[in-house]
Formats: structure tokens, sequence, C-alpha cells
């Protein structure tokens, strides 16, 4: 194995969180290398006419080869596990700039009361309010002390938007509920499509406060930190699971990354695979053993600070499967903690409306052209009455509705009930539904039962741009039988375990969805659909049909090695040296969409790492 030249910092994967960490670490002068599993990508030309359906939405061209390695899933301890084979519940991808490519970008701050989520529950409603079986904590920061970090990075990659509480003041527009920031969106929201502005007119005249989606996708030329301007969005409406070709929509590869390589510091290895993170007599990390896939060598990468910035699930999987003596049980396991408040995004399309006639355009744009409420996400609505804790956002008007995954994939409503599952894009890309052969919502909507033959592509014809969603992003709460392991059976191609899911909902879950189930009714009803068919009641979690990659927890923050596997800044208690990004960090998963947290978060740890860990390396920063 050959031995590589020591760095100061070595990253696992880069991708969103490992671009940023680069870019701050590398300006205060230290060497970083990131070891990518997949390969090197950029707009151009990477990016360029990259309009192929069946490559990106069908055939997952940006995400892991599930041939090679993948996850097992069981809904709860007493079944067995088994491998996922084909892309269903969630698209982690691989490549530079990781799932930050081909995300939809839609950009959120979490509530105040997130970060407090424990407290703040007990505190207005008891302790016998919180579900049974539920391991929710307080997480160890809390809003006032990131809300610089949100706002840095939203001027850095220029989010859009309309603010709704600046310093205390509360404006038309935004979102009334939003905790205080010091500063607006830097930049004006992306134009609403036609059902965004129809949601919004009914959800005011449902005395409800509907505001536009914030998202990381520029309304118009920008350059915050990127070395250049970039273009504003084109509305091309091949967003997510593609690259931008114009850099409009942020990631990594259009903003920190360039920065951190100007300054001849930062390199790339690409299709190289982190195997496990080493570590030394004393228990701390040595460096990281990697293969590289073009070549079948291994290699090991020596460095005195080891980010594991690999997505949610590596990112566990990897604290597993490095195991010695100092570590038997992984890194970071010395309490059994690895892997515990595993939670998943309640995403789901609930009610679709057809309006015959109407013609909405929805094949342009992103799923960031949508309306949005949260007047019934969080703890923005008194729970006293009521059955569950947490709530959901409420969401209308996505575009990016491609021809060939609208006519594959539209969600099977053969009945008034039966269920549909959301997408962040609602380009639906739900290949492994259960569904007869071919069906779509269009058809049955339609009113004329017909499923296939003339009467269906007549059907799909008349209405594929006439039908639209509501769709919700829920919150997930964690519990004692939701966990991440390593599988005892099944293997990948490298030989080590594979990452065990055992994930299904809760009777909270149930009751929340059907709660804000009702609401979504109430506001397509005032929307004045021709038909509309609701799936009212929430079905048992699936690995088939994709929801979100919004899975979050299994290496969770908290104040004391005790209840948590890192402290705020991502620094694993029991190997200091180590540190985590993202979303495994989350001790539960709020009503929105990760990724902004975790973006500013990056910004923290950088801090922490420059500011703190540094002066005295090896050792847990307060
Ligand atoms: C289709 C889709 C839509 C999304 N839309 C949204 C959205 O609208 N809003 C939102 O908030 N979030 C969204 N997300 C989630 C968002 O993309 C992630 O939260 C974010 O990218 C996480 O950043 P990260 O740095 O933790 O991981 P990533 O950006 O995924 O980077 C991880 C990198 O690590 C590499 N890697 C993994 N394992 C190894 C290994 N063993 N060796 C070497 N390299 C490795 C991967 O190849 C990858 O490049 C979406 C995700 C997907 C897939
Ligand atoms: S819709 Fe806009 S942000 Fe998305 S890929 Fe097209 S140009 Fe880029």
């Amino acid at each position: 194995m050959a031995v590589l030249k020591k760095v100061d910092v070595v990253t696992v994967g880069a991708g969103w969180t490992a671009g940023i960490l680069a870019w701050k670490l590398t300006a205060a002068g230290l060497d970083v290398v990131s070891i990518e599993q997949g390969p090197a990508r950029w707009a151009t030309p990477d990016f360029e006419h990259n309009h192929d359906t069946l490559r990106y939405m069908i055939r997952k061209a940006m995400m892991v080869n599930l041939s090679k390695e993948t996850w097992t899933w069981r809904p709860n301890p007493r079944l067995p596990s088994l491998p996922i084979r084909q892309y269903g519940s969630f698209h982690p991808g691989q490549g530079i700039g990781g799932a930050g490519i081909h995300w939809a970008a839609q950009t959120w701050r979490f509530y105040p009361t997130d970060y407090q989520y424990r407290t703040h529950h007990i505190e207005r409603y008891g302790e016998e309010k919180l579900p049974e079986g539920n391991r929710i904590r307080d997480w160890p920061l809390m809003y006032a002390e990131l809300e610089p970090y949100y706002t840095q990075m939203e001027y850095d990659i220029g989010i859009t938007g309309n603010a709704g509480n600046v310093n205390g003041e509360i404006l038309t527009g935004g979102n009334p509920f939003e905790g205080v920031r010091s500063k607006p969106y830097p930049l004006p929201p992306l134009v609403a499509s036609i059902p965004a502005r129809m949601f919004t007119e009914a959800c005011a005249a449902l005395g409800h406060h509907p505001f536009r989606q914030p998202a990381a996708i520029l309304s118009e030329a920008y350059q915050g930190l990127a070395l250049q301007p970039r273009s504003g969005c084109l509305y091309c409406g091949f967003c997510t699971r593609y690259g931008c070709e114009v850099d409009a929509k942020a990631s990594a590869n259009n903003i920190h990354m360039p920065v951190a390589m100007s300054t001849g510091r930062y390199a790339i290895r690409t299709n190289s695979k982190v195997l496990r993170v080493n570590t030394g007599p004393d228990g701390l990390a040595t460096g990281v053993t990697y293969l590289d896939q073009l070549t079948g060598e291994e290699h090991f990468q020596p460095a005195d600070i080891v980010i594991l910035s690999a997505y949610t699930l590596e990112n566990v999987r990897l604290l597993l499967v490095s195991r010695d003596s100092a570590h038997p049980d992984g890194i970071g396991n010395s309490r059994g903690m690895v892997g515990k408040n595993y939670t998943y995004q309640l995403d789901k399309s609930v009610v679709t409306g057809v309006f015959a006639g109407r013609r909405f355009n929805l094949y342009m744009g992103n799923s960031c052209l949508q309306d949005v409420i949260h007047d019934f996400n969080a703890d923005n609505f008194d729970h006293s009455e009521l059955d569950f804790i947490g709530g959901a956002s409420i969401a209308c008007g996505g575009g990016e509705r491609q021809p060939l995954t609208s006519t594959l994939s539209l969600p099977v409503m053969n009945t008034a009930t039966s269920g549909s599952n959301g997408d962040e894009d609602d380009s639906g890309n739900q290949g492994q539904r259960k569904r007869p052969p071919v069906a779509t919502e269009v058809s049955s909507l339609a009113g004329t039962g017909s499923e296939w033959g003339q009467a269906w592509k007549e059907n799909l014809r008349q209405n594929w741009d006439s039908y639209v969603p509501i769709s919700i992003q829920g919150e997930s709460l964690p519990y004692e039988d939701q966990f991440l392991d390593l599988d005892p059976t099944y293997k990948d191609v490298y030989g080590l375990p594979l990452l065990r899911v055992t994930f299904d909902f809760h009777p909270n879950d149930y009751k929340l969805y059907r709660f804000i189930a009702a609401r979504c009714r109430e506001i397509m009803t005032q929307m004045g659909p021709t038909r509309m068919t609701a799936t009212p009641e929430l079905e048992p979690y699936n690995s088939y049909t994709y929801q979100s990659t919004h899975c979050t927890g299994g290496a969770i923050m908290g104040s004391d090695p005790s209840n948590s596997v890192t402290n705020k800044y991502g620094q694993v208690w029991d190997t200091p040296n180590v540190f985590v990004t993202g979303a495994a960090l989350y001790p539960q998963n709020p009503g929105m969409n990760p990724t902004g947290h975790l973006l500013a978060h990056s910004y923290m740890m950088g801090d922490g790492i420059l500011d703190k860990y540094l002066r005295d390396p090896n050792r847990i920063i307060g």
C-alpha cells in the first residue's frame, strides 16, 4: 500500500460540506485534500446540453452505483433486512459536488424552537405529550449562535427569497414565523409558477401566510463568494438530478471549491473510495485508507485532521467499520451512540387537483417555483388539543415536469384515496413504485378510469400540464427502534458490511399526516379544481418509492458523550481529531429540507477548527 505525503486535513468525499470546509481551511493556510469516490465534473463541459432524462432521471447517472454498494432496510428490529437493489427511497450522489450538484436547492433556516425541541415541547405541553419510545433531544447550540453563519452562507452562495423577520420587523411576503434574521436575503425570489400563485391566493383567503420558496438558485446574475459572477436561472426545467449548465444553482463546485483551489492548497482525488479511517495506538486518527478505483491500488493518506463529509449514511458506516483495539465498536461508538436517532423526512404529495383546460407550463423552471405555508409547521400552531407534536411545510407549484418521467411515474390514483408519494421536484422519478403496468394520475383524475390505450393517451394529452399536487415536508422524530447499524449478512464489493437502515413511520407520523392532509385538502378545494384526489392517511414507509434524500441522524451532536457522538462542532467525543459534517449530526429532522442548516454549520465547524481546535490540537473544544 502506497503511503502518501501527509496533509493537514483530509475530507472523505468532495460534496457540499467538504467544499465549504476546504475553502475555510485553505484560506487559513492549511493543506486540504478531498478523497472522492466519484468522477470530476464541472458545469463546463460536463453539464452543457445535459437534458437527457433517460440518463439522469431514469438511470441516475449522478448517483452511487448500486451494483457495487447499497444499503439494507427493514421496517423494525424484528424483521430481516434486504438490500435495496434499485434506486427508491433516497438518492445519495457521487462525484465532485456530491448531491449538491443534483439537489433541488430549496434552502431553509431551521426555527429557534427546532434547536430546543425537547425543552420547548416539555415547557409548553408537558413531557407526557412526547411520543412513546422517542429519543427527542435538544441540539447543543441555539439558533442565535448559528444566525451569523446562516447569513454569511446566504450571501456567499446567493439565496433568493422574501425575508419574513429582519431584526424583529415582520415583513409582508416573507415567512412571518421565521427566526429573527440580521439581514434580508441577498436576492429577490425566483418567479412564481401559475399554480403557486393560485395556491397563494387560496391560502390567503383561508387566513394562512403564504410566501415564496427560498432557494439556492440565482434569480439574477450574482457573484457572492464565487470567483466570477454566476448567471441567473434560465428556468430550463432540467434541474433536480441534473447539473446546472450555467451555474445558477449553487453547489460547492461553482462557489467554494474554485476559491479553495485558487490558493494552491486544495486537491481533490477522484474515483477514490475511502474504506476506513485509520487510528494509532493513542486512539487518534492518523489518516484514511482508500482504493483508487481506476488502478485497484490501495493508498494511505496521512492527515492531522480527518473530516467525514461523505453524507449521512456513509459517514455513519465509516464510523462503524473503522475499528481497532482503541475503538473495538467503531470510531465515536465507545458509548454505543453511533447509528441512533436516525430519522427520515415525511415527504409526500398529499392532494392533486386537475384544472381542466388550464395550462400551467410546469415543464419549466425548478421545484423552487413553488409557494409555501408554515402555518402548520414546527410549533407555529397550538398543539394543546391535538394528538401529535410537530408539523410540516405545505407547498404547491414546483416545475420540472419532464415528458418522460411524468408519463412513466405520475402517481397512481385508481381510487379517490389511493397512494401518491411526493418528490422534491414534483417530477416523479418514482421508478420502483407498485402500480399497474400503465397508470397515471391523469387518467383516473380525468374520470375515465382508463389506465392504458387510446383513452389513457387522450387523457395524458389533455391534462399532463393541467394538474398540480400540494406536497408536504414533515418533521421526523427519533425512536429507540429506528436506527442505523452494520448489516450482519450483506457486504459491498469491497468486502465491507452494508449499512442497515431500520425505519418505519410511528403513530405520531400517522396523526400528524392526517391533520396536515386535511389542511392540504382545504387549500386545494379553495383553489377550485375540476377534480381532485387525495391521500388522507399515511401509508407505511417503503424503500422502493422516492421520497427525499433527507436522511438524518446516526452521529448526533449533543452536550456530552453520554447522549451523543459529537460536540456542537461535529467533533467526535472519543476521537477528537475526527469531525463529522452534515445531517448525520441532527438529533431529529425539522419540517423542511435539511441542507440550509448543514451548510451554515459547516461554516461554524470551520471556525471551530481554526479558532479553537488548532490552538490546542487533539482535545475536545468547548
Ligand atoms: C435529488 C435530491 C434533491 C435534493 N434536494 C434538496 C433540497 O431541495 N433542499 C435541501 O435542503 N436538500 C436537498 N437535498 C439534500 C442535499 O443534497 C444534501 O443535504 C447535501 O448534499 C449534503 O451534503 P454533504 O456534504 O453531507 O453530502 P454530499 O453533498 O452528498 O457529498 C458527499 C460526497 O461524499 C462522497 N463519498 C461518499 N462516500 C465516500 C467514500 N467512502 N469515499 C469517498 N467519497 C465518498 C460522495 O460521492 C459525495 O460526493 C437533495 C438531495 C437529492 C439527492
Ligand atoms: S432550472 Fe435554472 S438552476 Fe435549474 S438547471 Fe435550469 S438554469 Fe440551472
